[in-house]
């Protein structure tokens, strides 16, 4: 790690927060209130560890095998470290994240609540998972169908899982807002307070319609190569 590389990284964070600040203050909320998840998949350990040096310790990943590779040893360097899922998850994986992982954001039908519920009991480690829902009704896109959420979010209830909340990532090449503000309704609908929403594009909107949790990659990083 260079000076020049942990100076950007000091400088990129410091005008992500700023960024949120200026949301939060317009929607009248506290920027406290929105945690910022440096989202630091593809990025090698030389590149996250300038952004830990800065003061972060808020990560996520999209990969189960890539987090596993990388965050033992950042975790060991930096103890209060915390690291989330936000990329779809297989069953077979689940014991796997619900070992490496903080929390998950990507749960989003009754066989994977199944394997993580199992996961948490033979590990005896509770973490909190986020039901994605599929925002834009988008068959290629991972999330439960809008329609599924209710029974979904009962499941994993009865499974002793915790949902702090709803995530999404809306459809592309469109306004993102009315996704956001249709994802804040329904978390309401179902007495949730947590809304995992907002990537490096669109994060002031979504901290104006209500994100308690924005991800965050190219913002912070750079472009992925
Ligand atoms: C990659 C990714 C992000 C971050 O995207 P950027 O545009 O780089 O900020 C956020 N959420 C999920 C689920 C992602 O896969």
């Amino acid at each position: 790690m260079t000076d020049s590389d942990e100076k950007l990284a000091t400088e990129n964070l410091a005008m992500v927060r700023e960024q949120m600040s200026k949301a939060a203050k317009i929607a009248q909320r506290k920027v406290e209130d929105v945690r910022l998840i440096a989202i630091s998949k593809t990025r090698s350990a030389d590149e996250i560890r300038p952004l830990m040096e800065a003061g972060h310790r808020l990560f996520g990943e999209n990969r189960v095998q890539e987090a596993a590779g990388k965050w033992p040893a950042l975790r060991d360097a930096f103890g209060d470290v915390k690291v989330h899922l936000v990329g779809q998850l297989q069953s077979n994986k689940a014991e796997d994240a619900v070992e490496l992982f903080d929390a998950i954001h990507s749960l989003d039908r009754p066989s994977l609540v199944k394997a993580l519920a199992k996961a948490m009991d033979k590990l005896d480690r509770r973490i909190p998972c986020f039901v994605q829902v599929n925002i834009g009704e988008e068959p290629q896109k991972g999330g439960c169908e809008i329609s599924d959420l209710p029974d979904l979010l009962q499941s994993a209830r009865s499974a002793g899982i915790e949902v702090p909340g709803l995530m999404c990532v809306p459809p592309s090449g469109v306004h993102p807002a009315p996704y956001f503000a249709l994802l804040a309704k329904l978390a309401k609908e179902n007495d949730l307070s947590g809304l995992s929403m907002g990537m490096s594009g669109d994060f002031e909107s979504a901290i104006k319609l209500g994100a308690t949790h924005v991800r965050v990659g190219t913002a912070l990083f750079g472009a992925r190569t």
